[in-house]
């Protein structure tokens, strides 16, 4: 059997090219830019004030100084006047610079009496409380580049440069198929020998969090023809998931489903817990790619693999290059016995103290409870082997993305 590192190669080097496309300003948050953007203004477009006060010449300012007041501007109105000796405009913040002033007063330096200013400081800097024109950017300059996260702060930076048409990565289609007979939707109430569906919801809400156009194809039965169907659907997209039926049970059918739709087979079994049976593949046709996981029918093992294999495939066809777990270190808050051949990624709490961080394993039941999966922020790590790690030692975690 691989390790989970030889998996994730294998798996990475059957990565398609990340697909330009472009979206609207509203609908670029969470995407990355797939070129350069350049800015079509100035920024400021003219020399502003940045503050509500009076425009003057700075070498005119001293103590109790009186000017005569030319005019008022406010922001989005242009000045009518020049300054000359002596003299002050009115001037809201981001309204722009009068000619001849190179500094603004603050208003509550000073004060009004009618036509006439007086100001209430000794001295003004040339060039204080004044943004000039493009100190912030310039027109035709390249403001964001390809590759660049878009944050609220971006969207709001693409907003002002006037890229409203935004050039990002397509976020791959996913399509998720929950197989299993004993399988009923989670608005039924199971009947003996049925459990309801989590695994669909799980996987789906796991991959539109990590960005994915995800869909539900629903429930599959364990019946080769009427589950080929279903699989012929999910090829149609970019990556198809499959939970269950992909052990060692008479009824699991999905690598032979797989097969029959010519899916070539990359792996099937990695020494990892939970998460052993996991199956990928890849069905390659002239025009498009799906990359299929067969991903194990516990709960958890699922959520294991997709965080392990699934999330980083649609991270870097979204063009992230991001971890999508972030791994970090932890002092024991326990002993904890690991037993077995496999690296073991263990449901866990991480919490911080006085600047150092702890974690401590939880009393998780398996791969089928998922409930104290709820508890969980973290995935303690264990290296395969029989080996006691004592409280206090310190350990890898990573962080389950919220
Ligand atoms: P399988 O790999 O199909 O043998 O499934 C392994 C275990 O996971 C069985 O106990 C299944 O009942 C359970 N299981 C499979 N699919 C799901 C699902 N979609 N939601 C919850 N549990 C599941
Ligand atoms: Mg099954």
């Amino acid at each position: 059997m691989i390790s989970v590192d030889q998996a994730l190669k294998k798996i990475m080097a059957r990565l398609p090219e990340c697909r330009p496309t472009e979206c609207t300003l509203s609908n670029s948050l969470g995407h990355v830019l797939a070129k350069d953007v350049q800015s079509d203004i100035d920024s400021p477009p003219y020399d502003k004030s940045l503050v509500d006060g009076y425009a003057v010449i700075a070498e005119d300012v001293k103590q109790d100084i009186v000017l005569d007041v030319l005019e008022e501007v406010l922001a989005g109105q242009i000045p009518t006047k020049s300054i000359r000796p002596k003299t002050a405009i009115q001037i809201m913040t981001g309204a722009p610079l009068p000619q001849g002033a190179n500094a603004v007063v603050m208003v509550e330096q000073t004060s009004r009496d009618q036509q006439k200013v007086i100001i209430h400081q000794d001295t003004i800097q040339p060039e204080a409380n004044i943004m000039r024109q493009a100190t912030s950017l310039s027109q035709g300059e390249t403001i964001l580049s390809q590759g660049t996260f878009i944050r609220p702060i971006e969207v709001g930076i693409l907003a002002e440069i006037g890229c409203t048409n935004v050039p990002v990565y397509q976020p791959p289609k996913l399509a998720v198929i929950s197989t299993g007979d004993e399988l009923v939707q989670a608005t039924t109430t199971p009947h003996a020998g049925q459990i309801r569906n989590s695994n669909g919801p799980l996987l789906q809400a796991l991959a539109s969090s990590f960005g994915a156009e995800a869909q539900s194809l629903g429930i599959g039965i364990d019946d080769f023809e009427t589950l080929s169907d279903l699989v012929a659907t999910g090829l149609e997209s970019d990556i198809l998931i499959l939970s269950g039926g992909v052990s060692a049970g008479v009824k699991d059918l999905v690598p032979a489903v797989l097969k029959r739709h010519g899916v070539e087979q990359v792996f099937h079994k990695l020494k990892l817990k939970p998460g052993k049976p996991l199956w990928f593949g890849v069905l390659s046709s002239a025009d498009r790619q799906t990359m299929v996981f067969g991903l194990p029918g516990n709960p958890v093992s699922s959520l294991v693999c997709f965080l392990l294999f699934v999330a980083p495939v649609i991270f870097r066809m979204r063009g992230k290059t991001s971890e999508c777990l972030q791994e970090t270190t932890a002092c024991l808050t326990a002993d904890f016995h690991q037993r077995g051949d496999r690296p073991t990624y263990f449901p866990a709490q991480l919490t911080e103290r006085n600047g150092n961080r702890y974690v401590t394993p939880l009393a998780w039941k398996g791969s089928a409870d998922q409930r104290t999966l709820s508890e969980a922020d973290a995935l303690a790590f264990f290296k395969a082997g029989n080996q006691l790690y004592s409280n206090g030692e310190e350990i890898s975690v990573f962080k389950i993305p919220s």
